[in-house]
């Protein structure tokens, strides 16, 4: 596998990073403890995954993830609207930055998996829907395609996962995102009995990704071991805050992940994360300089 792991040096946000007309961009905005993956497409068409949060946030005060990051990397890159807009489930750490988003981005659809959730996820809906933004409830068997690149909805299954601890995380809007050889699943917060469900239902299709946005910000309530087993990443994103009082990502995730040959970055200690492929080949970027083994084996690399 041909794989090139670059570093941004610079010390603000990159500009237009390394992305090439043809390619296929995963972008893992650092939103500190929460969620923001941005997608952006060969055909030229961007998705917003999830936009972070905190509870209670205050975007006037600034510290919204949603103004202070996710806008910050849209404006970056040049992106003046979004094609679709995913609500993986209503958490606040992964909707309430998407007030600033619906009110300073035009977006086209919103893609959501009907669990309605806190009073900050219905303002958040109430302001799409204000500005004339298609709102749709997805299911696990829904699939579309964005130029070359095909999009699978996994999840939520048409039964709706009841009963256990969170079944707005059980119930989140799983992707599998397919382009040439390359494949990448975003999980949301999926938990144990999301993935069992996965695993019945999709077996064959989540088989050995390329990129595999980790569950729950690497919490030890999700990726069971038969699940990292099945999905055996190259590559594995973490996306959580630094020093987070719920003490994500568990280390025996890691080591699971590890386990299966996956390469780790994490936003706590890499800062924004990017993958990138032409349908072929990959590479990654990261904000920070980290994770030695593959900056060890990027020097090998030539193409
Ligand atoms: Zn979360």
């Amino acid at each position: 596998m041909v794989r090139l792991v670059l570093i941004f040096l610079i010390i603000t946000l990159p500009s237009c990073t390394f992305q090439k007309p043809s390619s296929l961009t995963v972008t893992c905005i650092d939103v500190g403890q929460g969620d923001s993956l941005l997608i952006s497409f060969p055909n030229g068409k961007h998705w917003l995954v999830d936009a972070g949060g905190v509870p209670a946030g205050d975007t006037e005060s600034g510290v919204d993830p949603g103004h202070r990051n996710v806008l910050s990397v849209l404006r970056a890159k040049a992106i003046q609207s979004l094609d679709v807009v995913v609500m993986t489930h209503p958490d606040e750490d992964h909707v309430q930055g998407m007030l600033a988003v619906a009110r300073h981005v035009p977006v086209s659809q919103v893609y959501w998996n009907g669990f309605e959730g806190s009073r900050t996820e219905k303002k958040v809906r109430k302001e799409f829907t204000q500005r004339g933004t298609r709102m749709n409830v997805v299911k696990a068997g829904d699939v579309t395609r964005v130029g070359d690149v095909g999009v699978s909805v996994l999840s939520p299954p048409a039964e709706p996962i009841l009963g256990t601890r969170s079944p707005e995380n059980e119930n989140s809007v799983i992707m599998l995102i397919r382009y040439g050889t390359k494949s990448i699943l975003l999980t949301g917060d999926v938990e144990e009995a999301g993935e069992r469900k996965l695993l019945a239902t999709f077996g064959l299709e989540i088989r050995n990704v390329s990129l595999l946005k980790v569950a729950h910000h690497g919490s030890d309530s999700s990726s069971m071991s038969d699940f990292v087993r099945r999905t055996r990443p190259g590559i594995a994103f973490v996306s959580c805050g630094k020093r987070n009082r719920y003490g994500h990502p568990s280390g025996d995730v890691i080591k699971r992940l590890e386990r299966v040959g996956a390469d780790v970055y994490r936003t706590d200690q890499c800062g924004m994360l990017e993958w990138m492929t032409d349908g072929r080949s990959e590479a990654v970027a990261t904000m920070l300089p980290c994770n030695k083994n593959a900056l060890r084996e990027a020097q090998g690399v030539t193409n």
